[in-house]
């Protein structure tokens, strides 16, 4: 990956990544999770549903070893369509209580992810 001809907007992404003012909060919506949105230079990021997506997908991995990934995933998406945005927010804060940080980070070179 990291050899093909990058983007010239990466470094641009990049760029803005150190310049834009962020602010992190759950955002409710009635109709779809958002995951973030813009207004003005600011931008709010919800990582919650993204994380619980993830949480979702690698429990599905542990139940399921034999499954596909591309059947996990997409059974991933169609789980976490299927809850509501309290059960999302409760989802997120329960990995939060559970997560360990490790102060080194852990090569992950194998393709199961
Ligand atoms: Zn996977």
């Amino acid at each position: 990956m990291a050899d093909a001809p990058r983007h010239p907007m990466l470094v641009r992404v990049m760029a803005e990544l150190g310049a834009a003012r962020f602010t992190e909060e759950w955002i409710e919506d009635k109709h779809i999770f958002v995951n973030g949105y813009t207004e003005g230079k600011h931008i709010w990021i919800n990582p919650a549903p993204a994380v619980v997506h993830t949480v979702i997908h690698e429990i599905l991995h542990k139940l399921k070893p034999a499954w596909p990934e591309a059947y996990v995933e997409g059974m991933a998406t169609r789980l976490l369509r299927q809850l509501t945005d309290r059960e999302v927010w409760a989802m997120y804060l329960e990995y939060h209580r559970r997560v360990r940080r490790p102060k080194r980070r852990r090569r992950h070179d194998d393709d199961d992810d």
